[in-house]
């Protein structure tokens, strides 16, 4: 710690008035990529004085905004209506004539969407950020050069262009769409293959069902979800069948075959060919890094093309670092964002410089139900720890008492048997990821099984259960 800190003293040209190195330059930073991490940095490091451009050849916002956790929860919305509509009539309301406009949605999302671009720009401007909207390459030392062909120098270079959906090659795998398409079709598919099991893959797979798609998932392993607790992932599936929902496990694609008339007809390693309108990949993400010109200053890169950070961001060469996605660390917007913040504070601010915590980070699954999670595992613990304790609550949410609907949620706490530690809280149903907000700072600050105890409930909650554990 104590030598990571004496590394960055030397490198500080804005905060600690080393203007004339500073001056040798265009900017102080230049960042490569205006999606959440690189924004973030680029105000912050602006608003600690420092001269700074970012380039962005798409749209300002990056997956997040412009298509991925923004405009995926807005489908998610959308989606739900088609079960609430239907337990309202169990509350007493006659619902006549109802339909769904699939274009009428993905406009309304997208013109939010485009808002929200629109908000990043602002950002950007009203912090004297330069916006290049051209790609930019690394031609040689602290020297980027733009599409248009302008050259800059910088001080400091930040890459953060993020990750793509990764879609393996085989024949005919030119027909699939990705999450990326996924937003902007111009129908609902009527059969879907979904290919993957992990957080878009079954996002995507309760939104389309929603809407009236005939969903499959095929995943080459035998589980969905592989990062979270066993029980949620197993109640996960058994309440996506129960939806409709058909999964293909321990297999792979060999084929698709476009047909006249648009449909696709698949073949998966142990079944009989199938035909899908559609067949979309999640099957993890790429980092970006190709044609930034990493290889011109010997920016390492790891054996999944990312790029080798230490816990402050820095690469191998002095004056790169890298946020986000393209790093490979934990592929989560809050994370990409933190990690932009603590690189422009702790480059360009007053204070110490400081690493982001990587644990303990809570997540969600926005799928119907979602789920979220926060800390170890019950296996991760029992490998861990050994001696533990675990609490569960499987209940059935009072809304869907009313509304006939047959579909249980799951708590489940996990404690460290030596200190009385909660080590990990995992859910499955509504508002899962509403409510693990808030317990995942009880996680973070290591309160206890007795904090818990000792706090009165809310009554009628789902979230009580966290409290009201036996
Ligand atoms: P995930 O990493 O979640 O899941 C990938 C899935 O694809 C797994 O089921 C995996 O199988 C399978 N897979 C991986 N590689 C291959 C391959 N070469 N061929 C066939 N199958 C493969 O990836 P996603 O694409 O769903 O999402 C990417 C990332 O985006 C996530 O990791 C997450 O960090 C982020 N994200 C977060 C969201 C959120 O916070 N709610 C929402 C959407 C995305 P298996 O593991 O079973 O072997």
């Amino acid at each position: 710690m104590v030598a990571a800190i004496g590394a960055f003293a030397h490198m500080r040209c804005v905060s600690t008035g080393s203007a004339a190195m500073a001056d040798q330059y265009d900017y102080d930073l230049f960042t490569i990529g205006a999606g959440s991490g690189g924004v973030r940095a680029s105000r912050v490091a602006a608003a600690h004085g420092a001269r700074v451009a970012v380039a962005e050849e798409y749209r300002v916002g990056g997956t997040c905004v412009i298509r991925g956790c923004v405009p995926k929860k807005m489908l998610v919305y959308g989606a739900h209506f088609a079960e609430d509509l239907v337990d309202a009539q169990h509350f007493g309301w006659t619902v006549t004539g109802k339909s769904f406009d699939w274009i009428a949605l993905r406009d309304h999302v997208q013109k939010d969407v485009s808002r929200l671009e629109g908000l990043y720009g602002e950002t950007l401007a009203n912090h004297n950020v330069t916006v290049f909207h051209e790609r930019a390459t690394i031609t040689g030392d602290h020297e980027i050069t733009l599409a248009s062909g302008k050259v800059v120098t910088a001080g400091h270079i930040l890459i953060a262009t993020g990750a793509r959906p990764l879609v393996p090659e085989f024949p005919g795998s030119e027909h699939v769409i990705t999450s990326n398409e996924a937003f902007h079709l111009d129908a609902i598919p009527r059969r879907i293959l979904i290919a993957g099991g992990g957080y878009i893959a079954n996002e995507f797979a309760g939104i389309f069902n929603e809407f009236g798609a005939k969903v499959t998932i095929a995943n080459r392993s035998d589980t969905i979800l592989r990062s979270y607790d066993a029980s949620l992932r197993d109640r996960l599936l058994q309440i996506s069948m129960v939806k409709g929902i058909e999964f293909l496990f321990m297999t792979e694609f060999e084929q698709i075959e476009k047909r006249e008339d648009g449909t696709l007809l698949v073949k998966l390693t142990g079944h009989d060919p199938r035909e899908f309108d559609a067949v979309m990949f999640a099957t993890g993400r790429t980092p970006n890094i190709e044609g930034l010109g990493l290889e011109t200053i010997g920016v390492e890169t790891g054996k999944k093309g990312e790029i080798v950070v230490d816990a402050f961001s820095r690469t191998n060469v002095d004056y790169v670092y890298a946020v986000g996605d393209v790093t490979d660390r934990v592929q989560l917007t809050p994370v990409a964002i933190r990690e932009g913040q603590a690189f422009a504070d702790s480059v360009f601010g007053p204070g110490e410089p400081y690493a982001v915590d990587h644990s303990c980070v809570p997540s969600a699954v926005f799928s119907h139900p979602p789920i979220a999670a926060v800390g170890m595992t019950e296996g991760e613990a029992r490998n861990k720890l050994g001696n533990i304790r675990v609490y569960q609550s499987d209940f059935r949410p009072m809304k869907n008492v009313v509304a006939g609907r047959n579909e249980r949620s799951l708590y489940k706490m996990i404690v460290d048997a030596a200190n009385d530690r909660i080590v990990g809280i995992h859910m499955i149903g509504p508002e899962a990821a509403e409510i693990m907000q808030a317990a995942a700072i009880a996680v973070k600050a290591k309160l206890t099984k007795a904090d818990f105890d000792a706090t009165v409930a809310i009554h009628p909650t789902m979230a009580e259960e966290l409290v009201l554990f036996k």
